[in-house]
């Protein structure tokens, strides 16, 4: 069984951790020369209801990758406006940690494979043909190639590039293997009706900080410093990650310790944040024009089933932002798990899993699905870890942070480990 896994963010390096674990030969395609996409400026972990579905897909057995992460923290169980017991990961250290877990698995991984050409055979891909040129052939495909940029749709939709981690100039943009496959595919919109939503957090250099704040990200992981009332820019509604769309995370500078200094705002004009005492010398390490932008996410989701099969193509399956309005590192390492397992599944001529709706991640995979035939439904952005998701989590009884509790909502479901083996 060969499983070729296209785009190495968090879902597809999930998806192919899972599936090699099963015992499939896996390859995992990757446009630029780093794995983990968008997840290299992210880090934030467990927070809210990201805590619940972390425990449930360990419950599960499809918790490997994140049982990595919780090895690599910079700091753990803290709190931040709006979240609890959070954890941050140290993004200066994740990357390597994964491509060198993944090539213990046996994941063939190739750097600087963007696909931009398929084969078919009917309602099957048959191969995929990188832009240099090589061609992989497979049985089972995944589609974890995201939904951020490329740089024509940050132009379009929203303030140009801003040269971002994703760095469409050098490695050539992101292309969708559905969009190829001839999915039609969905995008989501903006409360004013544009498509698409901007990222919702930059990265400073610490060290362009004022020694105080550095001191106190390095002690807490956190710094919230007031912003003076002239000085507030508010773009708390183009957020992709409504979680965060707070009235705090506009009147303060709210800083989190990832390695860098995460600064939970889409973007914040240069001139006027190094007016804030201790920003005097304030540089942005991601996107580097972070003054004026961010990346455009959200242009390109595929239907599918609660299996994560691709409506209209047998052999291929998706996960993270791909599989629709999950964001969220937690989000795409979950889905991808799942997509990873059915992949295997589906070549080894096995039933799909579907999880139930009494879990988490089970019911949020079937809510966002259905959530997606409204047009309300595409307006909003589904994660654990806030706004309406967390919100029904919490209405459903979900939410906990008790372990045992977690296990045993598995275990009743006759689930436990059912995704560590084939
Ligand atoms: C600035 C920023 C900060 C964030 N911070 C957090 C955070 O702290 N916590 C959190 O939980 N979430 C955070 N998120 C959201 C989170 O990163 C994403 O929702 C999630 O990681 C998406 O994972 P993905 O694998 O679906 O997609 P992506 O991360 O977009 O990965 C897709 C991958 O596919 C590759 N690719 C695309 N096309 C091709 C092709 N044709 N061939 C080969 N490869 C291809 C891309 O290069 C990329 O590596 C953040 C997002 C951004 C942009």
């Amino acid at each position: 069984m060969k499983i070729i896994i296209v785009g190495g963010g968090w879902a597809g390096c999930a998806a192919a951790a899972e599936a090699a674990k099963i015992g499939a030969e896996t390859v995992l395609l990757e446009r630029t020369d780093m794995l983990l996409g968008t997840g290299i400026v992210g880090g934030i972990m467990r927070n809210n209801g990201r805590f619940t579905a972390t425990e449930e897909m360990i419950a599960l057995g499809g918790g490997d990758i994140f049982e990595l992460v919780d090895q690599n923290y910079r700091h753990e169980n803290i709190s931040f406006p709006g979240h609890e017991h959070a954890s941050l990961y140290d993004i200066g250290k994740i990357p390597g940690a994964v491509t060198r877990y993944l090539t213990g698995l046996g994941v063939d991984i190739r750097f600087q494979a963007r696909v931009t050409k398929i084969t078919k055979d009917a309602d099957r891909i048959t191969e995929v043909i990188t832009k240099q040129g090589e061609t992989f052939a497979g049985d089972v495909f995944i589609d974890t190639t995201g939904t951020a940029g490329p740089m024509n749709n940050c132009v379009r939709y929203g303030n140009g590039c801003a040269m971002c981690v994703l760095r469409c100039p050098s490695f050539g943009g992101r292309v969708s293997l559905a969009g190829l496959a001839g999915v039609k595919e969905m995008q989501g919109v903006k409360s004013n009706g544009a498509i698409g939503a901007m990222s919702g957090s930059c990265k400073l250099y610490k060290e362009s900080l004022s020694p105080e704040i550095v001191e106190l990200l390095d002690r807490e992981g956190v710094a919230v410093i007031p912003i003076p009332a002239d000085l507030v820019e508010n773009h708390l509604d183009i957020k992709a990650c409504q979680q965060y769309a707070l009235a705090e995370f506009a009147e303060n500078v709210i800083l989190l310790d990832t390695g860098h200094a995460k600064l939970m705002t889409p973007f914040f004009k240069l001139s006027r944040l190094q007016k804030v005492s201790g920003f005097e010398n304030a540089r942005y390490e991601d996107p580097y024009a972070g003054g004026k932008g961010n990346s455009m996410r959200y242009f390109a989701m595929a239907p599918r089933s609660n299996s994560l099969q691709v409506e209209g193509v047998d052999n291929l399956f998706c996960a993270g932002e791909k599989a629709g309005l999950l964001v969220g590192h937690t989000e795409a390492i979950a889905t991808g798990a799942l997509a990873g397992f059915n992949a295997v599944r589906y070549a080894a001529g096995k039933e799909l899993l579907v999880l139930p709706r009494e879990l988490a991640v089970g019911d949020a995979i079937a809510y966002v699905k259905d959530q997606m035939k409204t047009s309300e439904g595409l307006g909003l952005k589904y994660t654990f870890s806030g706004s309406v998701l967390f919100k029904r989590m919490k209405e459903l009884g979900q939410y906990t942070t008790d372990r045992e509790e977690i296990r045993n909502r598995v275990g009743d479901l006759s689930l436990t480990g059912v995704l560590s083996s084939l």
